[in-house]
C-alpha cells in the first residue's frame, strides 16, 4: 500500500524501510523523489493530511483552519508578535503556497561560499543549475501569462514603469492557470504543479510509501546513529519507523524543534532563525480591480532587491482584503461596500534579524526582533509600494501603519512616512512565510547543525533537507532553492556524489 492515512491508523503501527523522510513539502517530497528514484525504500511521513482540490475550501478562514498549521495563527515572540504562516498537509506549504519560482540568486550562492570555501565542493553551482532546470521543467514553471493576470497585476507593470524600476511577470509553477485567484487556499480546478501532485507523485511512482496525518514526536538515535523515528497518528496509534537513513525536511522551524525534543542539542540548533517579513499596502483606484481575481500573484518588481526589498502583488479573497482596510463603524462599512475598487501589494523584505527557535512544552516557540535596519526597511519598501500605486493611477492609498498616515494621495506623505515613520515593528501590519537557517550547514560545528554534505555534525544517518540548513535568508522565493538543495541532499543520503544525475 502507498498511501496510508493516519485518521485511519488506531493500533500501533511498525514499518521498516531505507530512508524516512519528516514532512511532506517542497524539501521533503524532492528528497523522496530523488532518493526513490536511485532505489531506495522510502517512507514519508506527514502530520497533515492529504487533500483533493474538491476538498479545498472557497473561504479563506476555512482553509487556515484545515490546511494551515495553528490555523495560520503562529507568531512570532518578541517586540512585534509576527505572524508566522505555514502549511500542514500533504504538499506541506506548497498547495497553499503562492506558485512563485526564483532560481537560488548567484549573489547568495556567492556570499554562502565566501563565507564557507567548502560549501563551493558541496553544492557546486553548476549542479544547482542542472538540477533546478529539471526542477522547473517539472513544475512547468512560466511567467504568468497576460491573459490570466488581471487587473491588479496589470497596474504594477505600470507603476514600475512610470517609477523606472525593473519589474516582470512572476514565473510560476502552474499548468493551465486560469486566473482564479485562490492560490492561497488550494487551486480548485488543480492547475497549481504543487509537489504533492508532481515531486511526490513520482517519488511514490518510484516505490515510495507516504503515511499522511502522523506526526513525528522523536528522532531514535542509538550510539551516535539515527535509526529511526517515532510518532503518533490522528487515530491514535503509535507509530515507529525503523530506517537506516533519516532525512528532516519539516521546516526551518519544525526541523530544529524535532532535534531539539529528540535530545540533540548539538551545535547552534534552532539559533540563526531568518525570514523574510512581509508588509504590504492597500490602495484604492477609480475603476474596479477585484484583486481577488487574475493570477494569485503575477507580477513582481526586482529593481531594489539589491536593498533587500522585493515586491509582489498579493491575491486573496474579499473577508482578507476587508479586514486589511481601515476604519470602524460607517467609514469602514462604506470601505468595504467599495471593496472593488480597492486592492493590496505587498513587499518582501531580506531582513537581517536573527532569531531563534525553542521547545516549550513540546511546542516550538520563535523569538524574533527585527533591527532597526529592517524597520527601516519596511518604511522604504511601503514608500515605493505607495509611489507605484498613486503612479498606475490610484486615488489613494492606505500604509497600514499605526502612527502614519491613513490614507493619502500625496508622495510626499509617503517621503515622510519612510523618513520620519514609526521605528518600531509594532506599528506594521507584517507576516513572515519565508524561513531559514536554524540547523544551519558549515563545516564547523560551532556555526553549523550540519557538515556541508547535509549531516548532521553529532549523528551519524541522520540529514536535514530543508531551509534550516540554509546559511542565510536568499530575498527571493525559496520553494525551489529548497527543492534543489534537498534533491542534493538525497544524492548524499542514498550514498552518491551531489552532481550524480
Ligand atoms: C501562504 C504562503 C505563501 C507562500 N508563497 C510562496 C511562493 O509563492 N513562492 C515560494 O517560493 N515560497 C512561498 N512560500 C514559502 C514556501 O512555501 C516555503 O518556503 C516552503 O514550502 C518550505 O518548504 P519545506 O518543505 O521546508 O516546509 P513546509 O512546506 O512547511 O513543509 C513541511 C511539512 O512538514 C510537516 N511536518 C512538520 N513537522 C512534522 C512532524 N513533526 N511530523 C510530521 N510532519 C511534520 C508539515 O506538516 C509540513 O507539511 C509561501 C508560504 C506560505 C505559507
Ligand atoms: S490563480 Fe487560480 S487557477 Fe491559477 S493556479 Fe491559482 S488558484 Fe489555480
Amino acid at each position: 500500500m502507498r498511501r496510508i492515512d493516519g485518521r485511519a491508523v488506531t493500533l500501533p503501527l511498525d514499518l521498516r524501510c531505507d530512508v524516512v523522510i519528516v514532512g511532506s513539502g517542497p524539501a521533503g517530497a524532492a528528497a523522496a523523489r530523488e532518493a526513490a528514484r536511485r532505489g531506495a525504500d522510502v517512507v514519508v511521513v506527514e502530520a497533515g493530511r492529504f487533500f483533493e482540490p474538491s476538498d479545498f475550501p472557497p473561504s479563506a478562514f476555512d482553509a487556515m483552519a484545515s490546511m494551515y498549521r495553528d490555523l495560520s495563527a503562529s507568531v512570532v515572540i518578541g517586540p512585534a508578535p509576527l505572524p508566522y504562516v505555514q502549511g500542514r498537509m500533504v504538499g506541506g506549504s506548497s498547495p497553499i503556497n503562492g506558485a512563485i519560482c526564483w532560481r537560488l540568486p548567484r549573489d547568495v550562492h556567492a556570499a554562502w561560499v565566501a563565507a564557507d570555501g567548502a560549501l563551493a565542493e558541496a553544492l557546486p553551482w553548476s549542479t544547482l543549475e542542472a538540477v533546478t532546470d529539471d526542477l522547473e521543467a517539472r513544475l512547468g514553471v512560466a511567467p504568468t501569462d497576460g491573459a490570466v493576470a488581471g487587473p491588479k497585476n496589470r497596474l504594477m507593470a505600470i507603476g514600475a514603469e512610470a517609477l523606472g524600476l525593473a519589474h516582470r511577470p512572476i514565473r510560476r509553477n502552474v499548468v493551465g492557470c486560469e486566473g482564479l485567484g485562490r492560490c492561497l487556499q488550494g487551486c480548485p480546478k488543480g492547475r497549481k504543479a504543487s509537489v504533492d501532485v508532481t515531486l511526490l507523485a513520482d517519488a511514490e511512482a518510484a516505490g515510495a510509501r507516504v503515511l499522511s496525518s502522523v506526526e513525528v514526536r522523536v528522532v531514535e538515535h542509538h550510539r551516535g546513529r539515527a535509526v529511526g523515528v517515532r510518532g503518533r497518528a490522528d487515530g491514535g496509534g503509535d507509530v515507529t519507523v525503523t530506517a537506516d537513513r533519516v532525512i528532516l525536511a519539516a521546516s526551518a522551524v519544525q526541523t530544529p524543534a524535532l532535534l531539539i525534543s529528540s535530545g540533540l542539542r548539538q551545535g547552534p540548533v534552532g539559533h540563526n532563525f531568518q525570514c523574510h517579513p512581509g508588509v504590504s499596502m492597500a490602495g484604492r483606484f477609480p475603476q474596479p480591480v477585484r484583486m481577488w481575481e487574475g493570477a494569485t500573484q503575477g507580477h513582481e518588481v526586482i529593481g531594489l532587491r539589491h536593498e533587500g526589498l522585493k515586491f509582489e502583488t498579493l491575491g486573496f479573497g474579499p473577508a482578507i482584503l476587508a479586514a486589511r482596510l481601515p476604519g470602524a463603524g460607517r467609514a469602514l462599512a462604506a470601505r468595504v461596500a467599495d471593496l472593488d475598487h480597492h486592492l493590496d501589494w505587498g513587499v518582501a523584505v531580506k531582513a537581517e534579524a536573527r532569531g531563534r527557535v525553542r521547545v516549550w512544552r513540546g511546542r516550538p516557540i520563535v523569538t524574533y526582533r527585527p533591527t532597526r535596519g529592517d524597520v527601516a526597511r519596511f518604511r522604504r519598501g511601503l514608500r515605493v509600494l505607495g509611489e507605484m500605486m498613486l503612479a498606475a493611477g490610484a486615488d489613494h492609498v492606505l500604509p497600514g501603519v499605526r502612527g502614519g498616515p491613513v490614507q493619502t494621495d500625496r508622495p510626499a506623505d509617503l517621503r515622510a512616512l519612510e523618513r520620519d515613520g514609526p521605528r518600531s515593528a509594532r506599528a506594521f501590519t507584517a507576516a513572515i512565510t519565508h524561513m531559514f537557517g536554524t540547523c544551519a550547514m558549515a563545516s564547523d560545528p560551532r556555526r553549523g547543525v550540519v557538515r556541508p554534505d547535509f549531516r548532521h555534525h553529532a549523528v551519524d544517518g541522520l540529514y536535514v533537507a530543508d531551509s534550516s540548513v540554509f546559511p542565510t535568508n536568499t530575498g527571493v522565493n525559496p520553494q525551489i532553492p529548497i527543492m534543489a538543495l534537498a534533491t542534493l541532499c538525497a544524492r548524499r543520503a542514498t550514498g552518491s556524489a551531489p552532481e550524480t544525475p
